[in-house]
This record gives C-alpha cells, sequence and structure tokens, in this order.
C-alpha cells in the first residue's frame, strides 16, 4: 500500500498535498496497491472529498494536540502508523515539513528515500526514483532496494490531477507522545502571503537600487495577490528581510508565477525557483541570463514598465 502523508494547516488541508496525493496514487495504481492517506489533527477539511485526487482511504489521528506541527511527535506517530497499517512506499511532498519529518521517518523505518522526486519511479526492474542535483544542472537516477521505500515529491513536477471519487474515512489509535516543545503563544504574520504557501511571487534584485523602491514591487503584489521575495545581494544588503530570499542558500518556491524584476538569474537564484510553473522577467538588459529560463520576458526598465502592469492589472480588475 501506498500511504501518503496530507500536510495540514490550520485545521485546513494544504494545497501542497494535492500533488502528493495525485502522485502517491498514480504510483499506487502503477504497482497494483491501494492508495491511503494519512492526515494528523482535528481537521476540518471534507476528508472523504480528497478521494477524488486518487486515494481510496484516509487514516486520520485525530488528536487536537496534532494541530501544531512538531517534527519530532509527528516523526514518532507517522513511523507508528506506517507500520500499523503496513505501508510499503510512504509520499510525502517536499515542503518545510515534508523536509522535515520524510527523512526522519525512513530512518526509524530503516527504509531507503529519495527527496525531491522529480516523476514517477520506474518499476520495471527495481525501483529507480529520479530527481535533479546539483542545483537542478543534472539528473541522478536512484534505486531504492529497502522493503519501505520513501520518496519526497517536488513541487510542480507532477501537477494536481482529480477524478471523480471518495475516501473512506478512518480513525487510526496511535498514541501520540508528549511534544518535548511547549508553544506557549502563536502570533500569526497579518496581511502577508507565506512565500512558501504563495501560488503567485513577485521578487526583486539589485536592479531596484534600492529598499526606497520597494513600493512598485508591493503594489504590482498586492494587485496580484502575491508574496513579495528578493535576490540574496538584496537581503544581504538589508533592504528587505531574510526569509524573503530566494535561491540555492535561501527559500526554494515552486508557485505558479514567478516574476522577477531587476534579477540576472544567477544559477544560485535559479536553483530556488527553476521549479515555478510560469517564470515572468522584465530586466532592461537584453543578454540577462534570466530570459534563457522565462516563458514571459519584457525587456524594459523596471521602474517604467512595472506602474504600467500594476495599472493594467487594476483597470482589468476593475
Ligand atoms: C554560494 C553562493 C550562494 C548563493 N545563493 C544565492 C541565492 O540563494 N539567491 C540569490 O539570489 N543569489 C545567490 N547568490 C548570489 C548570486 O550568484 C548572484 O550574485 C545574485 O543572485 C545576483 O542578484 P541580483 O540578480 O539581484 O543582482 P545583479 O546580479 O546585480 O543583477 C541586477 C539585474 O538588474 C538589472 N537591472 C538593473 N537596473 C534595472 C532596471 N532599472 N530595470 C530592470 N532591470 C534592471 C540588471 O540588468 C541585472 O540583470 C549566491 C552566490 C554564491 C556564491
Amino acid at each position: 500500500m501506498v500511504l501518503i502523508y496530507i500536510d495540514q494547516a490550520e485545521q485546513q488541508v494544504k494545497k501542497s498535498s494535492l500533488e502528493a496525493i495525485s502522485y502517491g496514487a498514480a504510483l499506487a495504481k502503477q504497482l497494483g496497491v491501494s492508495a491511503e492517506g494519512i492526515i494528523l489533527g482535528t481537521v476540518n477539511d471534507d476528508l472523504a472529498g480528497l478521494g477524488k485526487y486518487g486515494l481510496q482511504k484516509v487514516h486520520q489521528v485525530a488528536d487536537a494536540s496534532l494541530n501544531h506541527f512538531d517534527s519530532k511527535v509527528f516523526t514518532q506517530v507517522l513511523t507508528n502508523a506506517a507500520k500499523a497499517t503496513g505501508a510499503t512506499v510512504l509520499v510525502f511532498a517536499h515542503n518545510l515539513n515534508g523536509k522535515a519529518i520524510a527523512p526522519a521517518v525512513a530512518v526509524k523505518l530503516q527504509a531507503g528515500i529519495v527527496t525531491g522526486a522529480n516523476s514517477l519511479p520506474n518499476t520495471s526492474n527495481g525501483f529507480t526514483v529520479t530527481k535533479t542535483v546539483f542545483s537542478g544542472k543534472a539528473f541522478a537516477k536512484i534505486n531504492i532496494d529497502t522493503p519501505i521505500k520513501v520518496i519526497s515529491i517536488n513541487q510542480n513536477c507532477f501537477g494536481v490531477q482529480s477524478h471523480e471519487g471518495s475516501a473512506t474515512v478512518q480513525a487510526l489509535a496511535i498514541t501520540v507522545p508528549t511534544p518535548s516543545i511547549k508553544i506557549t503563544a502563536t502570533h500569526k504574520v497579518e496581511g502577508e502571503i507565506p512565500l512558501t504557501e504563495a501560488s503567485l511571487v513577485v521578487s526583486g534584485g539589485r536592479g531596484l537600487k534600492g529598499p526606497e523602491n520597494w513600493g512598485i514591487i508591493e503594489d504590482l503584489a498586492k494587485a496580484l495577490g502575491a508574496a513579495t521575495a528578493c535576490s540574496r545581494p538584496v537581503s544581504d544588503s538589508d533592504w528587505r528581510p531574510h526569509h524573503e530570499h530566494v535561491g540555492q542558500t535561501g527559500v526554494q518556491v515552486a508557485p505558479n508565477l514567478y516574476i522577477a524584476v531587476g534579477i540576472s538569474g544567477a544559477i544560485q537564484h535559479l536553483a530556488g525557483v527553476n521549479r515555478s510553473k510560469t517564470i515572468v522577467v522584465i530586466n532592461k538588459d537584453p543578454e540577462a541570463p534570466f530570459f534563457k529560463a522565462a516563458d514571459y520576458g519584457i525587456v524594459g526598465d523596471a521602474f517604467e514598465v512595472l506602474p504600467a502592469l500594476t495599472a493594467a492589472i487594476l483597470k482589468s480588475k476593475a
């Protein structure tokens, strides 16, 4: 059986899980086994409705203490859940939570793991999983030969696939360990779209000249309902906070739309954004390397292009 970890936040299923479910369901079909999901916490969403992404069953450990993510606790609960359900393959989204728990679960289950897989495994002769390495410069094909296998799937590699269907929801009785970290208060940042969850991102680079010019980035982001991001020199210079820095050494994002403004497109920047579905580059230098990775490009001065783009978006919305 293929067991897919379903991530939740604030008692709602995270969108990034739908792709992991679609991937796990396709893998289960390929292997001729069932696709089942596991969700931790008291979630309010329609879990039976996840059947339309290919799940036959959803196991739920409905303990309210699991509504807050704790990697140690989740690792223990998921390990025991995998054992209790007899899972032979575990699938995670390669997002922040997946990165935190998939390797730890694999160690506890003595399972081989491939993190950041790009496609379905080749199971014609073994179980060979393909992933990108060296910041997306090359592919590695890794054969997992342990009885239990763990895969985390890169965002936007497989897509969300929905059909008709409904899953049965079943309570799973797993003892929840006491967390070693106690949450005393949670402060939610209001008004900002978290970068890792955003489906639209507007990102600025050194071409913006200084922090005083960020208004044009924020205006476009606001018009689109997008999160804001930046290149590393921008955050290193304290023009923007470090949590906005994307790239090899920063946050890795895979939104539906990534708009890069005044960013040259160095390999270290591309490593964090090249899984975006559509990339739009705005740069005044027609030779900027980023244009090679772009789906759409505008050669022009950001200070002229951005206000015009924002005005056009606001006009079309009105
Ligand atoms: C080990 C290592 C790790 C790194 N990790 C990261 C990382 O995670 N993320 C990251 O971003 N970088 C990273 N870097 C840095 C990276 O190599 C580049 O130096 C950096 O991405 C360049 O940032 P930039 O494109 O904003 O600036 P620049 O390279 O200075 O480019 C500015 C761009 O703006 C354009 N421009 C200028 N004026 C305008 C205007 N008015 N309108 C439109 N366009 C304009 C220019 O044509 C140019 O293309 C790393 C480097 C190393 C060595």
